[in-house]
């Protein structure tokens, strides 16, 4: 069983229409590919209506959250994508990344970059909006020669002279607002330095306290010493441990399936859900 819990959509920042995910999480050989657009749960229909045999999705989303003015990324999966509370927070984070990018493109413009919102609104289209689109514009523009390339102090990067902050939740609130949901929280990439700061041993603890699920381990942005770390940390703390590969298409070098989590620990989650649950493959239209 081939697993993956962690991909984008051009519901946020990845470049692949849901239906195209699950077609391409088939052909990578997966049977399990979770879809987590950043704050939204929009692509989950389109992903269903194209699911092909054999590829079982899993609905989730990845929450922007920040903590101590670090910020970190909650994974949820298989709540109630109606549930008020939740539904009103996710809306309130996906409204605010509109004014944010706004802010973000001005202070480009500021800095000499021909950069135009008009351009912004058609490479996100209704996507939830987010840094990797303006950071598709700058390579367009000829600014930086990939979207990575666009995260560092001189533009996007957290900080950075062009960086905007969004409205993000307290995660205690996120796993709070999931748990309410039915669903099951998983903190991503938590030792991902290259985003910044990351996630201290107590801080974990304390998210472990308060209801945490898990933590994914196997991720790109994770070397071996810090995955071994990780894991012995969540051996002690009674959290679960995934492995995905943060598929954003084009945007990022990655491929499905390039790391991925044990079916023990799928089994775990989908038990703990009652949310929903994950929707089989039934060989799919095309979308
Ligand atoms: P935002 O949600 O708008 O704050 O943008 C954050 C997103 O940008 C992350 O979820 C990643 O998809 C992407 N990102 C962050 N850092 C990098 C990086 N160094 N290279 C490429 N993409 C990045
Ligand atoms: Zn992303
Ligand atoms: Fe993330
Ligand atoms: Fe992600």
């Amino acid at each position: 069983m081939r697993i993956d819990l962690h991909t984008h959509s051009r519901a946020s920042d990845g470049t692949d229409t849901p239906a195209e995910l699950v077609r391409n999480a088939s052909a990578a050989g997966l049977d399990v590919v979770a879809l987590t657009d950043h704050d939204s749960t929009r692509g989950h229909a389109e992903a269903v209506a194209a699911l092909p045999a054999g590829l079982t999705l899993v609905t989730g989303a990845e929450l922007s959250c920040r903590l101590d003015g670090t910020g970190v990324h909650m994974l949820a999966y298989l709540f109630d994508p109606e549930e008020p509370e939740f539904l009103r927070e996710r809306k309130l984070v996906r409204d605010d990344r509109v004014p944010r990018a706004r802010s973000m493109v001005v202070k480009l413009q500021e800095l000499g970059v021909p950069i135009t919102w008009d351009q912004v609104a058609r490479i996100a289209g209704d996507a939830s909006l987010g840094r990797p689109h303006i950071a598709t514009a700058l390579v367009e523009l000829g600014v930086v020669d990939t979207v990575s390339d666009a995260f560092t102090a001189d533009w996007l990067a957290d900080g950075g002279r062009a960086y905007a902050e969004k409205h993000e939740l307290d995660p205690f609130t996120a796993i709070r607002l999931v748990k309410q949901a039915g669903g099951v929280t998983v903190l991503a990439h938590p030792r991902a330095v290259k985003r910044g700061r990351v996630v201290p041993e107590s801080a974990l603890a304390d998210l472990a306290a308060a209801g945490l699920d898990g933590v994914e381990v196997d991720h790109m942005d994770h070397d071996e010493p810090t995955r071994a770390a990780l894991r012995d940390l969540a051996g002690d703390l009674g959290l679960l441990t995934t492995g995905s590969s943060d598929y954003h298409g084009s945007r990022k070098f990655v491929e499905l399936g390039a790391c991925t989590t044990d079916p023990e620990v799928y089994g775990e989650i989908t038990r703990r859900a009652t949310g929903a649950f994950p929707v089989p493959g039934a060989g799919g239209h095309s979308a």
